[in-house]
């Protein structure tokens, strides 16, 4: 079977077909670095993460760009604030959030490019976008991209441009009025003050946030590519922006398929720096197996909304720890086994290969990793009832690869992290330590609290003769 994929242009699943066979060349908006990410940014690295995946399973050769947006207006602010140079602040950023993917198990892109060093190709195309009629400069030196001169402006988000217009007539702002139109959008911006700037032909200044995905993007993949994706929010302006650039720059279609996340939310809300209502990856892998985090966040297919709720967290973590103890079975009997495939157990790899088929299917089907997970953990069950003492060497050794494999594809470790455990183990005794202290002080609402916490965790407490008890549930 092929891959469908959901296209935002065509708002319906597609076939995937790439554009070199065997190939794919995919572009994934990256984050704008001023502060630690939130477990919100981390959504889309860790969906497109595997997607990646699953076309590399499929045999593809992926080639995966993500960008670092290293130069912005908050960026600045931030490091007007701490009195240092903007480049500070960002490449302290890119190395935090560069060890926050890691702990997810979210692999390095083929390439990392970051605005500031692709300086000179965003100048380079923003003077072919002038040369082509496709963009004007202002009497400040500020290059604006004339929108309506791209005929398919809006065919992205769908948007209705008359709508459009009236909406940003009424949100008229300073320096509006030396736009031809209100839905022109900056290219290059003159320099203010204080801030880091570059020279160009218009005026000493900055580029405009859209332009450094258009370039990058062109730059590390070529003119045309397979996949573009970022979460929904980037739909419009930036992604549609994104396309009027490319397209009337180099005159040929840009992204065959548009991906796009659904939000990470709060009590509803889009979990978002600005709302204030965000977990940051730092804190949440420090509370939980960064597995679990993983786990819990391709549990709902991509395109739904999911929602950040301890409960559901504790839900994954009961789930995973079911793929560990396979995993722990599976090395346990293979410590002692031996000997080749039965004819018996032949028959029984067949079957298993079931699971595989329906894997396939989920995964086939929009990336649909719900599913795709199900029939793992099918697979986990079976497992669990086929293998034994009596089982061969070989058999184990497939079952494992099978189990390994397809766990892979989603990025779960099929294996316990032995320094999590025990960095676990400590945790929880500390804890016990705790309750045993403030039940002597009669604090017995401190004790039941500290309890709850450790049950939250999927860890429960058991009081014996003999002392304290914990197990994970
Ligand atoms: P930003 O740094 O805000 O540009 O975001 C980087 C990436 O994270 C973009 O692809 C955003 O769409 C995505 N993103 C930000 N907040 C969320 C959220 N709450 N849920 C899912 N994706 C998000
Ligand atoms: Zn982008």
């Amino acid at each position: 079977m092929s891959i469908q994929i959901f296209n935002t242009l065509s708002r319906s699943k597609e076939e995937f077909k790439p554009i070199v066979p065997g190939e794919v060349r995919m572009y994934v908006c990256g984050p704008t670095v001023y502060n630690l990410i939130h477990i919100g940014n981390a959504r889309p690295m860790i969906v497109f993460d595997t997607v990646r995946r699953y076309f590399e399973y499929k045999g593809y050769k992926v080639n995966y760009v993500s960008n670092f947006t290293d130069v912005d207006d908050k960026i600045i602010r931030k490091a007007q604030e701490e009195n240092v140079p903007a480049e500070v602040i960002s490449e302290r950023y890119i190395a935090e959030c560069r060890k926050d993917m890691e702990s997810l198990s979210v692999r390095e892109a083929t390439t990392h490019p970051q605005a500031t060093r692709e300086i000179d190709g965003m100048i380079e195309m923003i003077s072919t976008l002038i040369d082509k009629g496709y963009a004007y400069v202002a009497a400040d030196g500020t290059v604006y991209y004339r929108t309506l001169k791209f005929r398919d402006y809006g065919k992205l988000s769908h948007k209705d441009l008359t709508n459009m217009r009236s909406g940003f007539r009424q949100l008229q702002v300073t320096g509006a009025d030396q736009k031809e139109d209100p839905l022109d959008f900056v290219l290059w911006k003159p320099k203010k003050e204080g801030e880091p700037y570059w020279e160009s032909p218009w005026c000493k200044g900055r580029p405009g946030w859209h332009i450094e995905c258009s370039v990058m993007s062109r730059r590390y993949l070529g003119q045309q590519i397979d996949i573009h994706a970022g979460g929904e929010d980037l739909i419009f302006p930036h992604h549609e922006n994104e396309i009027a650039q490319s397209e009337a720059a180099n005159g040929v279609p840009f992204a065959r398929y548009w991906m796009h996340n659904a939000f990470l939310n709060i009590d509803g809300a889009k979990m978002s720096k600005s709302a204030g209502n965000f977990f940051l990856v730092r804190d949440v892998v420090a509370q939980y197996d960064p597995q679990v985090i993983r786990y819990f966040m391709l549990s709902v297919h991509y395109r739904r909304p999911l929602n950040w709720a301890e409960e559901f967290v504790a839900a994954s973590q009961v789930a995973y720890e079911k793929i560990l103890n396979c995993g722990d079975n599976l090395k346990f009997l293979l410590g002692s086994a031996g000997g080749a495939l039965s004819a018996e157990e032949e028959a029984m790899l067949a079957e298993a290969e079931a699971y595989r088929r329906s894997f396939e299917e989920a995964m086939d089907d929009d990336f649909n990793t719900a599913d795709a997970i199900t029939a793992l953990l099918e697979l986990v069950k079976w497992i669990n009832s086929h293998v034994n003492g009596e089982s061969s060497r070989e058999f184990l050794e497939k079952v494992q690869y099978l189990f390994e494999e397809l766990a892979g594809v989603l990025g779960l470790e099929t294996e316990r992290d032995d320094a999590l455990e025990e960095d676990l183990a400590s945790y929880v005794e500390a804890r016990i330590e705790e309750r045993k202290a403030a039940k002597k002080a009669r604090d017995y609402a401190l004790a039941d609290k500290i309890r709850d916490e450790l049950k939250s965790r999927g860890i429960l407490l058991e009081d014996t003769r003999e002392g304290v008890k914990w197990k994970k549930i």
